[in-house]
């Protein structure tokens, strides 16, 4: 039985991890769980699951929390790191949103868990300290967005060196078929529509400004270890086609399935093996019918060029892009700023940057924190 410590229990991705385990009861077990404040979903989970441990954002929740179970509630950072180290818990499931998720996944890799990610902002912010610590502890990085499992799938049993280029396919989001004159003046229900796939809110915006295209091509370089100009994305409307990779033999693997994140989820929970998923739909492709392929854009789609510009540079850079990226979303999200003010932000936050070449944890935190506080206060 593996025990697990479920990092954004509330979340979307936190949710179908639920339905995962409830699934497989004498596979998995929930040793312990984090949520942010959102007492009144996680309440019901709690009772259901019975974790031994829970973890909320801060004392508010705490104290809302604790009148209300009898398990020991932890806060912050800490509480986050606290079930990840637990000697009890084999898995760590990083779904939090955000780069909070980072000190905890590097303590998890420290003692030796194997990390089941779907938090990229943590590779984004760090993934060169993240890699380099899993490579020393030998910890595996098992992923769970749903192209770099495609990736993952489609390496199995091959040799790094036979890769010719990784191939990620992109929906294309909320708004894959207007222009960028159309985007003025959208709105957050519109940008949180998105075609293919039900997701938390900050995810969505990102699909739809094409960030999470890049975020994700930054997530691939660290995971796989391939430079960017081995990193193609294509628009692939039907999500159908999860990713590709190209061999040096130009033949092509890529991993197929209907569009439900349970089956990565599950896979980086089962892996090697794999176990039944009756719940998800099974792939029909006479109804599918065709797939279509187009080429990317950089000028309609500028937070993509931007994720590999601030890649190709390194450093700090990813940190800045990441962060600053959170931090307009969210601006967005509360109204206070225009879609296409997220990427004009986040070029600014860049251009205001000077990178630094190896940055440390200490340095990548508070790069992070200025970055945010820039985004906004200062910037326009
Ligand atoms: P959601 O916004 O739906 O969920 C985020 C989770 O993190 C919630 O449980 C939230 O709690 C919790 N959380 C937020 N802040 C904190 C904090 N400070 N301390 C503890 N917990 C916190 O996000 P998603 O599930 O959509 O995404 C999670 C991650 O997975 C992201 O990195 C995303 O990019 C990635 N991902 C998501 C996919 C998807 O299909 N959704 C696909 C591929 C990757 P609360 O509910 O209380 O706020
Ligand atoms: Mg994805």
């Amino acid at each position: 039985m593996k025990q697990i410590a479920l990092l954004g229990a509330t979340g979307s991705i936190g949710v179908q991890t639920l339905d995962v385990i409830r699934l497989h009861p004498d596979e998995f077990n929930l040793h312990s769980m984090a949520f942010g404040r959102n007492v009144e979903k996680a309440l019901p989970l709690i009772k259901e699951f019975n974790p031994k441990t829970v973890v909320v954002q801060d004392e508010a929740t705490k104290d809302a929390l604790s009148r209300l179970i009898d398990q020991p509630i932890y806060t912050g950072t800490e509480g986050l790191i606290e079930i990840s180290v637990d000697d009890a818990v084999d898995v760590v499931v990083n779904a939090v949103m955000g780069s909070i998720g980072l000190p905890a996944t590097l303590k998890a890799i420290e003692a030796k868990k194997t990390i089941a990610i779907a938090n990229k902002e943590t590779l984004v912010t760090a993934g060169h300290l993240v890699m380099s610590e899993a490579k020393r502890h030998g910890v595996e990085l098992l992923p769970v967005d749903s192209e770099h499992s495609a990736i993952y799938q489609s390496l199995n049993g091959e040799n790094k060196q036979d890769i010719h280029k990784l191939i990620i396919t992109a929906s294309g989001g909320s708004f894959r078929d207007q222009t960028r004159e159309e985007l003025v003046g959208v709105t957050v229900e519109d940008a949180l529509n998105h075609p293919n796939w039900s997701m938390g809110a900050k995810i969505t915006i990102d699909s739809a400004s094409m960030m999470n295209k890049g975020l994700e091509v930054i997530e691939a370089h660290w995971l796989f270890d391939v430079p960017y100009d081995q990193i193609h994305v294509i628009l692939h409307r039907e999500s159908v086609i999860h990713s590709m990779v190209e061999f040096v033999d130009r033949s092509v693997m890529a991993q197929l399935g209907t569009p439900d994140m349970k089956v990565p989820i599950q896979y980086a929970l089962t892996y090697p093996n794999r176990l039944d998923l009756e719940m998800t739909k099974q792939l029909d492709l006479e109804e599918i019918a065709t797939l279509h392929f187009e080429k990317m854009d950089m000028v309609r789609f500028p937070c993509l060029r931007m994720a590999y510009e601030a890649g190709r540079e390194g450093g700090s850079m990813t940190t800045v892009l990441n962060a600053a990226n959170e931090e307009a979303v969210q601006l967005f999200l509360e109204g206070k700023i225009s879609f296409l003010d997220i990427e004009r932000k986040i070029e600014r936050a860049l251009e205001a940057h000077k990178r630094i070449h190896n940055p440390d944890l200490s340095t990548i935190l508070s790069i992070d924190k200025e970055t945010r506080n820039k985004v906004r206060f200062h910037l326009n």
